[in-house]
């Protein structure tokens, strides 16, 4: 089977059985079968992550590639005939083609055998969200002796024969924050006897707008996004206690701390004008995906001629291979995926990837792997 159609094969699998963060047990069968097929000793790690090493004719250094594993609380609604088998979940984010794409390599390489070294493949349980598989994969060992390590993303909205690698901040700081307001409750028609904990928190929602446009730098990318908002009980009652929960996205560790003392001034701030009192719970996600130039280099120039590099701004999007690339040095690329219909964002019902970026990843990945080995 030529390197497309096998790599077709492989996503289109895994796409029909999607798993939630560790969760993944068919995904990692799966996985664990495919290798074994390739003569290689996959073990698992990380629950259900699964990790293999590759070595190559001669000694040298190790190259790490990780693809992610997991995929979204989601009915999917695309039609296609490979569809998820699982309802309620869907991957709706390209991890069943970063799978397939990181086999592809293994596959060709326990072929070929022809580097010095050792390649590993490691396939990471729950990256959608915090605290993310990655940290636990650290743990459990999964870049000992690792000298280098690289990963993409499937990108729907870059075309197919594209790719994105640029060295320092290429995704963001994800954080989430809740907002508690507590007044007064009381009678809709005695007002005057209450705190409304609707009105302060929707002033706070109002206020909160006011950080980016007037205390950030109009060139810093900041986003403040709230997400929820939640108070009250029927039509007649003052509510009380009002909760809102959002999410803030920076590049720039300095920019996130300023946001954060602005978020609880304006609240606490607010608040206290109307009489009442809220306090800020706000906890860290993904730290900043930062690609090391050296490492971008020499990836970029292996890829010369392979595909067309697109000048992009950075995500603000959340990777936990954030951490990867806090204990070693590496990058991750972008490969564009655009289908050829029409377009749904990543964590769409409808999200579709373009099938042809999957060969090109296989080549991509495993010019990353060579750029370090030789
Ligand atoms: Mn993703």
């Amino acid at each position: 089977m030529d390197r497309e159609a096998q790599v077709i094969g492989f996503r289109r699998d895994l796409h029909q059985i999607p798993e939630l963060g560790f969760h993944e047990e068919k995904t990692q069968a799966y996985l664990i079968e495919a290798l074994q097929k390739m003569g290689l000793s996959p073990q698992s790690i990380a629950g259900t992550g699964v990790m293999a090493d590759i070595k190559g004719s001669a000694s040298g250094k190790t190259v790490a590639l990780r693809a992610d594993m997991d995929g979204l609380p989601l009915d999917e609604d695309t039609g296609l005939p490979y569809s998820s088998r699982h309802p309620g979940s869907m991957h709706a984010c390209g991890h069943d083609g970063h799978m397939a794409i990181v086999l592809g390599v293994a596959q060709e390489l326990a072929q070929s055998r022809e580097f010095a070294g050792t390649v590993r493949v490691f396939f990471q349980p729950a990256e959608e969200r915090p605290p993310g598989g990655a940290p636990t994969m650290i743990a459990e060992g999964c870049l000992n002796g690792v000298d280098e390590v690289f990963g993409l993303h499937l990108w729907s909205s870059f075309p197919v024969g594209t790719a994105g690698l640029r060295a320092g901040a290429v995704m963001a700081n994800a954080d989430q924050f809740r907002i508690r307001v507590v007044g007064r409750g009381g009678h809709g028609s005695e007002p005057e006897a209450t705190r409304d904990a609707v009105l302060i928190a929707s002033q706070i929602v109002v206020n909160l707008q006011t950080i980016v446009s007037r205390r950030i730098s109009a060139l810093e990318p900041v986003v403040v996004s709230c997400g929820t908002i939640q108070a009250g009980h029927t039509f007649n009652i003052i509510a009380e206690r009002a909760e809102i929960t959002g999410t803030v996205r920076t590049l720039d560790r300095t920019v996130q701390q300023t946001v954060i003392q602005e978020i609880r001034r304006i609240a606490q701030g607010t608040a206290g004008l109307y009489g009442a009192a809220a306090e800020l719970e706000y906890e860290y996600g993904y730290p900043v995906v930062v690609n090391h130039q050296t490492s971008v280099d020499k990836w970029a120039k292996n890829l010369d001629g392979l595909v067309e590099m697109v000048h992009h701004q950075p995500s603000l999007g959340g990777e936990d291979f954030a951490y990867y690339l806090q204990n070693k040095p590496g990058a991750f690329l972008f490969l564009g995926a655009k289908p050829e219909g029409e377009t749904f964002p990543h964590h769409s019902p409808h999200f579709q990837i373009n099938e042809k970026a999957l060969p090109m990843g296989v080549e991509i990945l495993r010019r990353a792997a060579m750029a370090v080995l030789g």
